[in-house]
């Protein structure tokens, strides 16, 4: 899940002698680029295997899709795999937030501790929960390296969900930027943006964040309301202005922050998401409609 002005998701391909292997499948729009660019690093090599760092539609979106033009492999963290097996729309934040993901079969899972062999490199799995509670990143002491997926971004993390269970999401966010402080790690390659290689800048950008979250449930309910609203906007282009009170009431997650948190009028929320988010240059308004700036 993209901060509201983060990128849209890179997908991670690794190769080696033995076996190619991409981590994460971006979204499911975005799947024929996606597997244009796989083919294209594979230069005609079979991909072999697939994994998840996490169960969102922006990290498993192409994962049908690329199993079905390479036949391979597809391991996910094992927290989710109860999730994925009862397809749970809530849960993996689907028709709950207006997101979309084509429904898909794994063939096993991995779990933190588990050492893989990609690329002609060791990587260990490790526990990175927080923004999902079953996510996993991947490091390679050798080459210092450390896949995130939304654990660590250069600014930030994924977003985090008020509500029932949010403190312990908060600690566990922090469990997890600690392990991650814990490494050795010379090069981030994030879930979303570019890799970097200041961790330690992007720890106490992330920690920074997270006081705010941990002094403010209600900033965090604005702020996920705003990253699901650029989510959904960049997945459908445009949005007509006269619509989106709407449209905000008909999205379950909408309503459901709504009634806990504001208990604005339809309309007042449109204003203040809309509002928050062009203050920040993240949208803007362009001949009645609404589009992401991205
Ligand atoms: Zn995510």
């Amino acid at each position: 899940m993209p901060d509201e002005r983060q990128g849209s998701h890179h997908a991670d391909n690794s190769t080696g002698r033995d076996r190619t292997v991409l981590v994460d499948s971006g979204y499911g729009r975005d799947a024929n680029i996606t597997l244009a660019k796989v083919s294209a690093e594979l230069a005609g090599r079979p991909l072999d295997w697939l994994v998840n760092t996490h169960c969102h539609s922006d990290h498993m979106g192409g994962n049908a899709a690329v199993r079905r033009a390479h036949g391979c492999r597809l391991s996910i963290p094992i927290g989710e795999a109860l999730l994925i097996e009862a397809w749970d729309e809530q849960a993996l934040w689907l028709s709950y937030a207006d997101q979309r993901c084509e429904r898909f079969a794994f063939d096993d899972t991995i779990a933190p501790g588990d050492v893989l062999d990609w690329g002609d490199l060791q990587w260990r799995a490790m526990a990175a929960p927080g923004h999902d509670m079953g996510a996993l990143m991947f490091y390679c002491e050798e080459e210092r390296l450390l896949i995130t997926g939304d654990a660590l971004w250069e600014n930030g993390f994924g977003v985090l969900l008020p509500g029932p269970g949010h403190g312990e999401r908060l600690a566990a966010t922090r469990s997890t930027l600690e392990s991650i402080a814990s490494l050795d790690v010379g090069t981030v390659i994030p879930g979303h943006g570019h890799p970097f290689s200041n961790a330690a800048g992007a720890l106490e950008r992330s920690l920074q964040r997270l006081a705010a979250f941990e002094r403010d449930e209600l900033r965090m309910a604005r702020h996920v309301l705003k990253v699901m609203f650029v989510f959904s906007l960049l997945d459908r282009q445009r949005l007509p202005l006269s619509r989106i009170p709407g449209y905000l009431a008909t999205i379950p997650v909408y309503a459901d922050f709504n009634a806990r948190y504001f208990q604005l009028s339809d309309a007042a929320l449109a204003a203040m998401i809309v509002g928050e988010l062009e203050r920040a240059g993240a949208v803007k308004r362009s001949n009645g409609y609404l589009i992401a700036c991205v």
